[in-house]
């Protein structure tokens, strides 16, 4: 159903009225994780005043080890919901749990599927069922077939609202968190009539690597950004090497600025 042939034009994916593949570059910003009610709302004043077109923000945290931080939970989708009236801007966060859509896609704009959940085929075909957009996270040890092919379990449950997104794979360089595949934003785009999303944050891992890498990911043709942002990165409960303070939040939304009007 993704295939390019099918609809050459592209699909144009509308996150709560942030639209996703009309040729501009829709940057998603906010913290890794919803941790309180503080940060959340500074941090979304931060993203909204630079120019973010929708928030993210993490409820739920399927982390590697069950001892990390696992977020707010639904006191986490409470503060997204804060946020949103604050800022005008839709929400984005991560449903790790088919028991979790119908009570999700009440509040929220559009789900996110994590790297670890990519291949979860029944969370997809729930998520797929509940009428709303779906950011598609490319699991970090899937192929980019395996990407397009785990887009169409949402697909086939007849929603095209699907945002196909590029987060890094694991290789043998260890320099950074993972390795940002690029070629494969290039790639998904020839072969798939789905926008692509890049989240430069989650694969390099490194404040100083995330605006070259936004802006490569902008001129290899991604249509969407997904950008970790944190207020006080080294208290962060959860990936806080990895986020942006606003003011290089506000210095990497300029360049992307600068690098659309071709300057
Ligand atoms: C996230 O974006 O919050 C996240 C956990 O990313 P990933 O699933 O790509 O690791």
């Amino acid at each position: 159903l993704g295939r390019r042939e099918l609809r050459p034009e592209g699909t144009i994916v509308n996150i709560g009225g942030a639209k996703v593949g009309d040729g501009s570059v829709a940057v998603f910003g906010g913290p890794c994780a919803v941790e309180n009610r503080e940060q959340m709302l500074a941090t979304a004043s931060v993203a909204a005043q630079y120019g973010s077109v929708g928030l993210r923000g993490g409820a739920f945290k399927p982390r590697t080890s069950p001892y990390s931080f696992q977020g707010l939970r639904w006191a986490g989708l409470e503060l997204l919901e804060e946020a949103r009236a604050h800022t005008g801007l839709p929400i984005l966060t991560e449903c790790v749990d088919p028991r979790h859509v119908e009570r999700l896609a009440e509040t929220i704009d559009g789900f996110q599927i994590g790297a670890r959940n990519m291949q979860n085929f029944e969370l997809l075909s729930e998520v797929g069922k509940a009428g709303l957009p779906v950011v598609l996270k490319r699991g970090f040890g899937c192929t980019v077939d395996e990407t397009l092919a785990a887009s169409e379990y949402i697909t086939a449950q007849g929603n095209d609202q699907v945002v196909l997104c590029e987060r890094g794979i694991r290789t043998f360089e260890h320099s950074t968190r993972f390795t940002l595949d690029l070629s494969a934003v290039a790639l998904m785009k020839q072969r798939s009539h789905l926008p692509v999303m890049v989240d430069p944050s989650h694969s390099v891992g490194i404040p100083a690597l995330v605006e070259p890498m936004t802006l490569a990911a902008a001129a290899a043709g991604a249509d969407a950004l997904l950008i970790d942002i944190h207020v006080q990165p080294e208290q962060a409960l959860c990936d806080g090497k990895q986020a942006l303070v606003p003011e290089a939040f506000r210095g990497l939304m300029t360049k992307l600025e600068l690098l659309a009007m071709g300057i």
